[in-house]
C-alpha cells in the first residue's frame, strides 16, 4: 500500500460506540454516501466486535478499515488483547495508536506506543499515530516539546523506509471531544512543526509525503478551513464520524479544500 498526502486522509474513530448490528447500519449508509468517491482515502475505524462484519460490508467500495488498537506480541498468554495478525487477517490496512484516551486512560506510554508501531509495521499494517498536548501545556508554551518528545520516542528503532507508512495524527487533547478546536492556524503551526522534525529526523523524503491529520472536535463547517492548510493533509474524526451524512460531508469539505490549495 502506497500512503499519499496528494489527496485528503478522512479517517472516522468510532471509539466504544456501536453494536455490530448498528455498526452495520452506520457502514452501509456511509458506504451509500461514499460510493463514487475516489479523492479521499476514507477509513472507518469501529470497535473490535464489529471490525469482520464491517470488513464484508465495504470490500467493494472506497472505504478501508482500521482498528482502534493492538498489542504488540503476536499471540501468547495476554487475556484481552487483540494483536497485529489478527487485525490484517480481518481485514484491517490501519491501527491507531496512541490515542490520548489510550495514554490517559489506560497508561500507554511513548514506550509502549513505539512497541505497538513496531509491531503493526511488522504486520503490514500503517499506524494512525496520535500525538497531541494537555491544555495545561498548552498554556504554558509546552505544546512544541510534548509533540516532538511523543514523536521520536514513538519512533526509536523504526528505519527510514518504514516510517513513510505511518500516519500522524496532531491531536490537542483540549479539543477532543469538547467542541473546541484549534484554529486552522494553530493547527498549521503544529503540523509544520512536525513536518519539520520529520525531515530533520528522517529527511525530506518522508517529511514531504507524510501524512499529517488533524483532529480535535472536526466537523463539516470546520474541515474546509483546517484542510486548507498547507500542512494539514485530513483529520481523524471522533464524535462526526457516528452519523453517515455528518462524515460524508466532512469528506467531501475535505475533498473542496484539498481542491483548491
Ligand atoms: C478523536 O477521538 O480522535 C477525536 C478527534 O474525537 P472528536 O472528533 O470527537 O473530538
Amino acid at each position: 500500500m502506497t500512503l499519499t498526502n496528494k489527496k485528503p486522509f478522512i479517517a472516522g474513530n468510532w471509539k466504544l460506540n456501536k453494536t455490530v448490528s448498528e455498526a452495520i447500519e452506520l457502514i452501509s449508509s456511509l458506504k451509500e454516501a461514499c460510493q463514487s468517491i475516489t479523492e479521499a482515502e476514507i477509513v472507518a475505524i469501529p470497535p473490535f466486535t464489529a471490525l469482520h462484519s464491517v470488513a464484508s460490508l465495504i470490500e467493494d467500495s472506497p472505504i478501508a478499515l482500521g482498528a482502534q488498537n493492538l498489542f504488540w506480541e503476536d499471540n501468547g498468554a495476554f487475556t484481552g488483547e487483540v494483536s497485529a495478525s489478527m487485525l490484517t487477517e480481518v481485514g484491517c490496512s490501519y491501527v491507531v495508536i496512541g490515542h490520548s484516551e489510550r495514554r490517559q486512560y489506560f497508561g500507554e506510554t511513548n514506550e509502549s506506543v513505539n512497541k505497538k508501531i513496531q509491531s503493526a509495521l511488522s504486520n503490514g499494517l500503517s499506524p494512525i499515530f496520535c500525538m497531541g498536548e494537555t491544555l495545561e501545556e498548552k498554556e504554558s508554551g509546552k505544546t512544541r516539546e510534548k509533540v516532538e518528545s511523543q514523536i521520536l520516542e514513538g519512533l526509536v528503532g523504526i528505519e527510514s523506509e518504514d516510517s513513510k507508512k505511518i500516519i500522524f495524527a496532531y491531536e490537542p487533547i483540549w479539543a477532543i471531544g469538547t467542541g473546541l478546536t484549534a484554529s486552522p492556524h494553530e493547527a498549521e503551526d503544529v503540523h509544520n512543526f512536525i513536518r519539520n522534525i520529520l525531515a530533520e529526523n528522517y529527511g525530506n523524503d518522508l517529511s514531504s509525503c507524510a501524512i499529517i491529520l488533524y483532529g480535535g472536535s472536526v466537523k463539516p463547517d470546520n474541515t474546509f478551513s483546517l484542510l486548507s492548510e498547507k500542512d494539514i493533509n485530513g483529520a481523524l474524526v471522533g464524535g462526526a464520524s457516528l452519523k453517515a451524512d455528518s462524515f460524508a460531508e466532512i469528506i467531501k469539505e475535505g475533498i473542496r479544500a484539498y481542491k483548491e490549495k
